[in-house]
């Protein structure tokens, strides 16, 4: 049986940014909310979600464009999801995250909140991350102007050719990539890399992967950029061929002599993640060195480091300023990863303890400690509701600052408790979902004020937001 068309409302006037890239239309009392669209649009929307008071959908017509809106300055906009909001100006996005990160908090309605500081914007829009990661597929994407351009067979089946793409996958795609010419996501020679060992690997005959039948040679490349200068390239195979690989490694090494640490993996596993994988080291040093706030960090092929440096800095630094240190507290870096917060505040603290559930991210900070000569931070692995009990806080000092950078989902309820029970004078939430940072705050509010605000701008033209919270203990001089 064919599934019936999801109905389409019409001539809807967007009038307001709600959250996540979504923006509000009201019709007939009912909010809707809109995906693709911007305040100031009049659009045609194919619903996906109908209920009683609201509904969601997508807009797929338009009969008004915004003012607000600038044209997007990248050629694949609209088909890649790395940067979905280039329709807006900068000061525009900025404003939205702003007020998405004020309705949060309004939402916690017992508590006091001060007013909210303004967003810190990033000073780089674009060519702002240090790494990227590309898929290469034997199934490009094809463009609506591509398709419309295309000779089909006059007879036969009429189906797409399958031509090789090396760049991101299309949203919502399961084998199609967006064969990348231009990024502006990361600095030169990020492109001439993507681009010359893609002809490089054309004109070798080298299949890219295809991923339905799990076979093919090119598999994935990443490319780490580091504010140093230290450029790093993983290129990612499918096959073990000796003499293709040889040739690839050649070609980048020779071609591209600033790279600076050249590996290749070997991935026969179905999936892409490189965590259980052994990345050979082909040419230059087995690791790259990013500078952040006057500090080193040791990043491998497979490290984690938070991906806008600049603007990290900006981040930490607005977590240190929160944290009120003067030399003499003791600082626990909850969901600590690689131990960059810890490090970053280190110099400021008496001792910092860092917890993170990745063995091999805690291996990373243990080796950042002892590259920056830091002798007062010390970092445990382990799931912090399980680490974090009073005897690993008696153990290790009476918190006088508890600095907490959950993931998505917020912090588990046993850690809120714990915080609790142990009231250090401050607590810094760091957060990179609002809405779940606003249930702890409102959990938190049992025993702590929340003093003040500050949402941070990490990914500008992407719709995720950063967010720190200063908390103090109530009652406490
Ligand atoms: N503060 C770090 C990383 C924050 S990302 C930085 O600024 O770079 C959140 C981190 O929480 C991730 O490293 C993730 O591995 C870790 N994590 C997730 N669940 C956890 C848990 N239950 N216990 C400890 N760490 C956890």
């Amino acid at each position: 049986m064919r599934k019936k068309k999801n109905p389409v409302l019409e001539q809807l006037a967007v009038n307001a940014y709600a959250a996540g890239g979504k923006s509000i239309a009201k019709m007939e009392g009912k909010v809707v909310f809109v995906e693709g669209a911007v305040p100031g649009d009049v659009v045609d929307v194919r619903l996906s979600k109908n209920m009683k008071d609201w509904a969601e959908g997508k807009a797929i017509r338009f009969h008004a464009y915004s003012p607000e809106r600038v044209t997007p300055f990248c050629e694949h906009f609209g088909i890649c999801g790395g940067c979905k909001w280039q329709m807006l100006p900068y000061e525009k996005q900025l404003q939205y995250k702003q007020e998405e990160v004020e309705q949060q908090m309004k939402r916690i309605g017992k508590l006091n909140l001060p007013a909210l500081m303004p967003i810190a914007g990033s000073a780089e829009t674009t060519q702002y991350r240090n790494k990227l990661e590309f898929t290469f597929s034997s199934k490009k994407y094809f463009t609506e102007a591509e398709i419309a351009t295309m000779e089909m067979p006059e007879e036969g089946p009429r189906g797409l050719p399958s031509i090789p793409a090396l760049g991101f996958h299309v949203p919502g795609s399961f084998d199609k990539v967006i064969d990348i010419r231009q990024c502006h996501l990361q600095a030169e020679p990020s492109n001439a890399i993507r681009n010359q060992l893609r002809e490089y690997a054309l004109s070798q005959g080298y299949s890219f992967y295809d991923i339905r039948n799990h076979n093919g040679l090119l598999r994935n490349l990443m490319i780490r950029l580091c504010t140093t200068g230290d450029l790093m390239v993983n290129l990612v195979l499918g096959e073990e061929d000796k003499n293709a690989i040889n040739g690839l490694m050649e070609f980048l090494r020779t071609s591209f002599p600033q790279i600076s640490s050249l590996f290749y993996t070997v991935n026969r596993k179905f999936n892409d993640s490189l965590h259980d994988q052994s990345p050979v080291l082909y040419h230059g040093k087995a690791f790259a060195i990013e500078e952040l706030g006057g500090k080193r960090f040791k990043v491998g092929p497979k490290s984690f480091f938070q991906t806008n440096t600049k603007q990290a800095e900006v981040l930490y630094s607005i977590t240190k300023e929160f944290a009120l240190l003067t030399g003499n507290e003791v600082v626990y870096d909850l969901y600590c990863g690689t131990g960059s917060i810890g490090i970053f505040v280190s110099d400021k603290a008496k001792k910092v303890i860092g917890v993170e559930l990745i063995e091999e991210a805690i291996e990373d900070a243990k080796e950042n400690v002892a590259l920056n000569n830091i002798a007062n931070a010390h970092f445990f692995a382990g799931d912090v509701a399980a680490v974090c009990h009073e005897e690993f806080f008696i153990e290790h000092g009476k918190p006088d600052v508890i600095i907490t950078d959950p993931p998505r989902a917020g912090m588990h309820e046993k850690l809120v408790n714990q915080i609790l029970a142990m009231r250090a004078p401050v607590v810094v939430y760091v957060s990179c979902n609002p809405a779940t940072q606003a249930r702890d705050l409102q959990l938190l509010g049992e025993a702590y004020e929340v003093t003040a605000i500050r949402p941070v701008d990490m990914f500008p033209h992407t719709h995720h937001i950063e967010n720190v919270v200063q908390l103090k203990l109530k009652g406490n001089p």
